[in-house]
């Protein structure tokens, strides 16, 4: 017999084909088994979506089956004709069927982040699996079939529920001491040992969060003998740090449960590790996975507790292809598994902040559990915040007088600075004072920033580099200047202004910068991270990079040079970022208390502004005070968490292309309104009535890049459901009206954008 099976491929976007397709085959396949079918003239992988089965849940051979509607079958009376569909070319064995709560979890982003189902999919799968035939991932699996197999579950007694038996009692193996816990770190692991649900630990950075996860990924592993834990990071740079912490911690178990028992997840593993981590998370083995955004959606049978640490950070929103929120997702998985969610962060974004707070409602208690943990370990506290007023600075003033004291003293004393400038290269311009000439880049409407160390002009939007010219490229002045400074001129100035200083040893100072551009090189971050570990470097200069999660001990000064433009951005989380950002540098000093009880440590702040509200808020490391303000602006502005948005950007040849066609877009907006409500004929759901409201298309703040015009507009709604509904029946439309368009290279939707 031949049964059709519903199977989800990754099929390219102009396909306009968003479910899956269906193949046939001798027998019916369990969901989420991985298969290969023909496509066009190749061979690709694919997900069993589903195989059709009757009313008894068993499979109906191909005969009970009539129609394709847009790859999934009907049932109804025998075909007239036989159904040409294509046989699936095989099975890949050794890999079990990936649980239906993946799919579902999938099916859900697919929905959400408005993409096809098999893209969701299987870009959520190593790229081995899907690169390597049948026969390959064969051998692969034979390979790592030499490893531990995974637990048997054995019978343990079920924990009382308020007690809950240490690691050391199942296994049989002492885990290593942990510190004492904090007041502060007991209360808020009992609280998640004790309760159900999401929780949003506000932690001041350094007040022991990494502990308290670490403590809750234990008792999760002790209460289940088969449990798996995700731990989510950022930034892949962050992961070796983290990685070295769960080792030590669990080495025991990890000895005992064998080398694939933690495993990690990022985009710099080769393919060839993905997959290693990939099996061992999907077959069990692996217990403990640690990873960054990719990693939600690894298939993890057992999964027990997500942990998402910095979850303000916009790293977790995928940027290209399908733009999902690991956060969001990690939110939704858990709930979907009844399983608990920690986020953590000393800056929560305004979202998550806001689902914490108390509704003082019953009927609709506030979403997230809030465990607030202000204190710093042990006696250290949060850097004494120092503002320098630039307007009664001489003009041109980078580091002020009181400033450069102030890093004097501290590495005369053995201590670190850390300087923060969030713009890589040495000047972001390049100009000729005699005819107004400016180092523009061809293709985009941006600047070519000067690298000096190897005198080329860089595009940072499309990579255009070029020799710096010896004269103006305009008028042949041999005078041509930079303009600003980027993280390359701070260290040559600092070298400059503090030549006669001395290390405590009488050695020069050694002064470090830290940016994309020094960090090129693999391994590079990890040996310039460990320079500034061991201590030997005085002063760091960096851009955002440095100003993330590190655990620099000797750091007891922090400053921010320019963080004004943040403060006047058309973008309407940009305060939100910048002072996370602030927040997060001035957590990077003053960790070691012993450094800071002679002298506090410091966070300098060089600003036009010093009375902004936003740098009156950091003084105090006021969060809550900072976010009751720009909630309250948000509010008045119908702006997110208050109401959902959506971007459609447009890439064309010409920005009129790119403008004109969104906006034919947006003239059908009626349609898709009434098509969204003949739909549900009799539903009387509130959010049928609520319409989305779609702004005029724009051009973005960086309008062209690589000679590409860029346009976008904006969606707001205040229903998540209508958005999704919206969107989906518009893009049809959108998909419809593209051919007209010649000038239009591609389009996307971006749901939840982070950035406007
Ligand atoms: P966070 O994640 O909130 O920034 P960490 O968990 O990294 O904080 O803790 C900061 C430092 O304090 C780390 O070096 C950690 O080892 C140490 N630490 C954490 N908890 C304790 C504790 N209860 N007693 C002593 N030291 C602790
Ligand atoms: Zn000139
Ligand atoms: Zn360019």
């Amino acid at each position: 017999m031949t049964y059709p099976i519903n199977v989800l491929v990754n099929l390219p976007v102009h396909a306009n084909i968003s479910g899956p397709l269906t193949y046939l085959h001798t027998q019916s396949l369990e969901a989420g088994t991985l298969v290969r079918v023909p496509f066009g003239k190749s061979e690709v992988l694919g997900i069993v979506w589903h195989a059709p089965s009757d009313e008894h849940g068993q499979p109906l051979p191909v005969d009970n089956w009539v129609q394709v509607n847009s790859g999934t079958l009907i049932k109804g009376p025998a075909p007239k004709s036989p159904l040409v569909l294509k046989q699936i070319s095989s099975v890949i064995e050794g890999i079990k069927a990936i649980d239906l709560q993946w799919l579902d979890l999938v099916g859900f982003a697919a929905r959400y982040y408005q993409r096809s189902l098999g893209e969701m999919a299987l870009q959520a799968l190593p790229p081995q699996l899907r690169d390597l035939d049948a026969t390959q991932i064969a051998r692969r699996l034979k390979k790592s079939s030499d490893r531990k197999k995974p637990p048997q579950s054995k019978p343990t007694d079920t924990p009382r529920d308020s007690e809950v038996q240490s690691v050391e009692a199942v296994l049989g193996y002492p885990v290593q001491t942990a510190h004492t816990l904090t007041r502060e770190q007991e209360q808020a692991v009992r609280m998640i040992q004790t309760q159900d649900g999401a929780f949003l630990i506000f932690g001041s950075t350094g007040s022991g969060k990494t502990e308290v996860y670490l403590q809750c990924v234990q008792s999760t592993l002790a209460n289940d003998p088969l449990a798996q834990v995700l731990v989510m990071v950022p930034e892949i740079n962050l992961t070796p740090q983290l990685e070295e912490r769960f080792k030590t911690r669990f080495a025991p178990l990890l000895n005992h449960w064998g080398a694939s028992s933690l495993v990690s997840m990022h985009s710099a593993m080769t393919p060839a590790q993905r997959l290693q981590s990939w099996l061992a998370a999907h077959s069990g083995v692996a217990r403990i996975i640690l990873g960054t955004r990719m990693s939600i959606f690894a298939s993890l049978p057992h999964l027990k507790l997500i942990v998402v640490d910095e979850e303000h950070d916009p790293s977790y929103k995928q940027q290209e292809g399908a733009r999902y929120s690991a956060r969001d997702l990690a939110v939704y998985r858990a709930k979907q598994l009844g399983i608990k969610v920690i986020l953590g962060s000393a800056t929560p974004s305004l979202e998550s902040w806001h689902h914490a707070q108390n509704t003082h409602d019953i009927a609709h208690p506030s979403k997230y559990q809030l465990i607030a943990m202000p204190s710093r370990i042990g006696q250290a506290s949060m850097p004494k915040v120092q503002i320098i007023d630039l307007n009664r600075q001489p003009r041109g003033t980078v580091f002020s007088k009181e400033l450069l004291e102030a890093i004097k003293t501290r590495v005369q004393r053995g201590e670190q600075a850390l300087i923060l400038l969030n713009r890589r290269g040495y000047a972001p311009v390049l100009h000729c004072q005699d005819c107004e000439w400016k180092s523009a880049c061809l293709h985009c409407s941006a600047y070519r920033v000067f690298h000096k160390v190897d005198r080329t002009l860089r595009c940072h939007h499309c990579g255009v580099v070029e020799r710096v010219p010896r004269h103006c490229p305009s008028c042949g002045n041999a005078d041509i200047s930079p303009l600003g400074k980027g993280t390359e001129q701070l260290e040559e100035l600092l070298h400059d202004l503090l030549a006669d200083v001395r290390q405590a040893n009488g050695e020069p100072l050694n002064i470090l910068r830290i940016d994309a551009d020094s960090t090129r090189l693999k391994g590079a971050l990890n040996n310039q991270l460990a320079q500034v570990h061991s201590g030997e470097v005085n002063i760091l200069v960096g851009t955002q990079m440095i100003a993330k999660g590190h655990d620099f001990r000797r750091m007891t000064l922090v400053a921010a040079l320019y963080p004004d433009t943040a403060l006047f951005s058309s973008d309407f989380r940009a305060p939100e970022r910048l002072f996370s950002l602030l927040l997060q540098a001035a957590g990077r000093a003053g960790r070691d208390a012993d450094l800071s009880t002679s002298s506090p440590s410091e966070m300098w702040i060089q600003t036009q502004y010093p009375e902004h509200p936003l740098f009156e808020a950091l003084r105090h490391y006021d969060y809550p005070q900072f976010a009751a303000q720009q909630l309250s602006e948000r509010a008045q502005g119908y702006l997110p968490p208050f109401s959902f948005q959506a971007l459609i950007r447009a890439d064309a040849r010409s920005q009129t292309d790119a403008q004109l066609f969104l906006n034919t877009a947006r003239e059908r907006s009626a349609e898709v309104l009434e098509e969204i409500r003949r739909q549900r004929p009799n539903s009387q759901s509130p959010w049928l009535k609520i319409e989305p409201t779609l702004y005029p298309a724009i051009p973005m703040t960086l309008q062209r890049i690589a000679n590409i015009e860029r346009a976008q507009m904006l969606i707001e709604c205040e229903s998540r459901l209508m958005m999704q509904e919206y969107l989906k029946l518009w893009q049809h439309h959108l998909h419809q009206l593209q051919p007209q368009f010649k000038g239009v290279v591609r389009w996307v939707v971006d749901v939840d954008p982070l950035t406007i």
